[in-house]
């Protein structure tokens, strides 16, 4: 059901942090992750805790733009999507909750306080598990 092993292995990190690719529906966004999915939750739980400073709080979790044809192969996507359409839907219902709004939007209502310092050591302790 992929056009190459380049997608493939995008398609299968999805959510992990780095790049992936996302399926939303029938289209395809390529996405750069700073923080795993998984460690959302942590991060929203440091935010509240005031461990991460306000620059942070701003940053986009992920940022994605939109594909039309694999950037490997060079295969229109839309053509994927065609030949496996059972396929490619369940790729987009697990995909859905790696759309992210970004963390700003989620604590707009914390007041933060601390340091650059806590900050820096927050994320190295995230990024070394
Ligand atoms: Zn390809």
């Amino acid at each position: 059901m992929y056009c190459c092993d380049s997608f493939k292995w995008a398609i299968e990190k999805a959510g992990e942090r780095g790049i992936s690719i996302i399926v939303h529906g029938d289209e395809f966004y390529y996405q750069f992750r700073c923080i795993a999915h998984q460690q959302k939750e942590e991060v929203y739980q440091a935010i509240q805790d005031g461990e991460i400073d306000f620059a942070i709080k701003a940053m986009p979790l992920s940022r994605s733009q939109q594909i039309n044809y694999c950037l490997q192969c060079g295969m229109k996507l839309s053509k994927l999507v065609k030949k496996y359409p059972l396929e490619y839907r369940a790729l987009s219902e697990k995909h859905s909750v790696y759309i992210d709004t970004d963390i700003l939007e989620n604590t707009k209502q914390v007041e933060i306080r601390l340091t650059k310092k806590a900050t820096q050591s927050f994320w190295s302790r995230l990024f070394q598990k």
